[in-house]
């Protein structure tokens, strides 16, 4: 059997989550979610927070042409090299500057130091507890859905 796990993250990479943050979360969480498991796993530098095998396309945020695998994997490659701390990428189709965490993925996929992980959660988070939590952090957050 697959498992699910629910990733919440900063929409900005590079925003870190204090204690007290990570405190707030999950009480709120403990008090709201039923799910399996919940943890906070946390990381120096940014790591990408994949949705697992459900990426299947990646397109440019501003034309929205589909964008090559191959391509992509060049950037992440490059990207690695930095420990993601350079995301910055030129797309090929329009020429324009952004982020590999800007990138139109799907399944959507991000990048953070911090995440939420939430194992097997009984029901869909509903989108009254993504604006929760974005209030308890006075961020913007992103769920990274990952079958496992
Ligand atoms: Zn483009």
């Amino acid at each position: 059997m697959s498992d699910t796990v629910v990733k919440i993250i900063p929409t900005d990479p590079y925003r870190r989550i204090d204690g007290q943050e990570i405190q707030r979360v999950m009480a709120y969480l403990q008090s709201k979610i039923k799910a399996d498991k919940l943890e906070v796993v946390s990381n120096e530098t940014p790591l990408f927070i994949d949705c697992g095998d459900s990426l299947e396309t990646i397109q440019c945020p501003y034309c929205g042409e589909t964008l090559d695998f191959d391509w992509w994997h060049g950037r992440m490659d490059a990207a690695y090299g930095t420990a993601f701390r350079d995301l910055s990428v030129k797309l090929p189709c329009c020429g324009r500057e952004s982020s590999l965490n800007d990138l139109a993925y799907d399944f959507p996929c991000g990048f953070s130091c911090d995440a939420f992980h939430i194992l097997n959660p009984w029901a869909e988070l509903r989108e009254e507890d993504l604006k929760q939590l974005q209030e308890l952090l006075g961020i913007s957050v992103r769920a990274v859905y990952a079958h496992i």
